[in-house]
């Protein structure tokens, strides 16, 4: 300790000296180690990892937010976390990013739980419940209602570690090319629509199909699905489905505010120190934040061109079809408990939170806007 001190001191001497000796245009720059005395670090390799997502490679909105994720966590650990990220497909298809980061292939995934139901019907809860929560609402059960202990539970089976990193907010029902003017309408229609929206779709008459974001085009196009929804006006203006479909149809009421996950693998995880631990895990929650921000600044824009500009139709769900899918919903969701013990605690914590939030929301927010619209 003392021999420590002692160089320290002596590096302090020799560099003020060095300084006492030349005028100030001439003096050389200091440098941290002379004016503090320290001792040269060898600089660490950085950490390399891979990110794999569900979205296609720099798509706006989804494949944006992998991108950011991956580009915070090397900023704010100062580049000792670099980390890669392939696209859907590009180093393994969309649905397999969960088992990719499950057996290390990758060390985080970027994508949304309810791609993962076969693993767990319950992973569904941690996307989105039709007629569920909102984002503000979803993102308070995860992190002040339990939400997210039950998803690390969940996830900790598979080696994985989840986190909320982003939300898209109330999504857009879907495009059409007929007009829904009833239930009826619903009847043999072949649409994707994921998650538990897609069971719902299913007990209205329908066929739900899954597919990724980016084979919905031209499945769209070929006639091999009638209708589809995404996302909402900025990444289905981005994809160009207007061009498949004429009708756009609101609410998205099966996906009220869907979350995006990082998965991360769980021994990769704790191999970090915990600073950077720290750092990946905030850093997801930062990207949450920051897509709902995106999400609700640029969809005003190109909803107006998707009407203004490629004289798409606007329509909203009838009255009488919401009612019976909102029935339907709640048939779904209560089934959805019936599956497992797991699903059953998961429900138990969201529906509890949901009738108390909701309490809240109505005398807030809810009576707020309507207000607001009243002018
Ligand atoms: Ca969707």
């Amino acid at each position: 300790m003392q021999r420590r001190n002692f160089i320290k001191g002596a590096g302090v001497a020799l560099a003020a000296g060095a300084l006492a000796a030349c005028t100030d245009k001439e003096c050389p720059p200091v440098t941290t180690e002379q004016a503090t005395g320290a001792a040269p670090t060898p600089k660490a390799k950085p950490v390399e990892w891979k990110m794999v997502t569900t979205w296609p490679k720099d798509f706006p909105g989804l494949g944006v937010a992998a991108n950011n994720l991956a580009a915070l966590i090397g900023e704010m650990s100062g580049g000792r976390i670099k980390i890669k990220v392939f696209g859907a497909g590009e180093l393994v298809p969309a649905f397999e990013v969960f088992d990719a980061v499950s057996r290390g292939t990758a060390q985080i995934g970027h994508g949304t739980a309810y791609y993962w139901k076969g693993k767990s019907e319950a992973a569904q809860f941690f996307s989105t419940v039709p007629f569920g929560l909102t984002a503000q609402e979803m993102t308070s059960w995860l992190l002040y209602g339990g939400g997210l202990e039950l998803w690390r539970e969940l996830y900790a089976r598979f080696g994985l570690v989840p986190m909320l990193a982003g939300n898209t907010g109330v999504q857009m029902g879907g495009w059409f090319n007929k007009e829904i003017n009833s239930v009826e309408d619903l009847q043999g229609l072949k649409m994707r629509i994921p998650g538990l929206g897609g069971e719902v779709l299913r007990r209205a008459g329908g066929t739900p199909v899954n597919l990724p974001g980016g084979e919905l085009f031209t499945a769209l196009q070929s006639g091999a699905i009638d209708a589809t929804e995404y996302v909402g006006p900025y990444n289905d203006l981005a994809f160009g489905l207007y061009k498949a479909a004429k009708y756009y149809y609101y609410p998205g009421f099966h996906e009220p505010g869907s979350v995006l996950e990082a998965m991360i693998n769980q021994e990769a995880l704790e191999a970090l120190p915990a600073d950077l631990q720290a750092i990946v895990l905030n850093a997801c929650k930062v990207v949450n934040q920051e897509l709902l921000a995106e999400y609700t600044a640029r969809n005003p824009a190109a909803l107006e061109t998707l009407i203004n500009e490629h004289g798409v139709e606007l329509r909203v769900y009838p009255d009488d079809v919401l009612h019976k899918l909102r029935t339907l919903s709640q048939e779904v969701v209560a089934e959805l408990a019936e599956k497992d013990e797991f699903s059953r605690r998961v429900y138990d914590s969201y529906s509890q939170f949901y009738q108390s939030v909701r309490k809240w929301t109505d005398i807030s927010e809810s009576i707020y806007l309507k207000a607001r619209e009243r002018g």
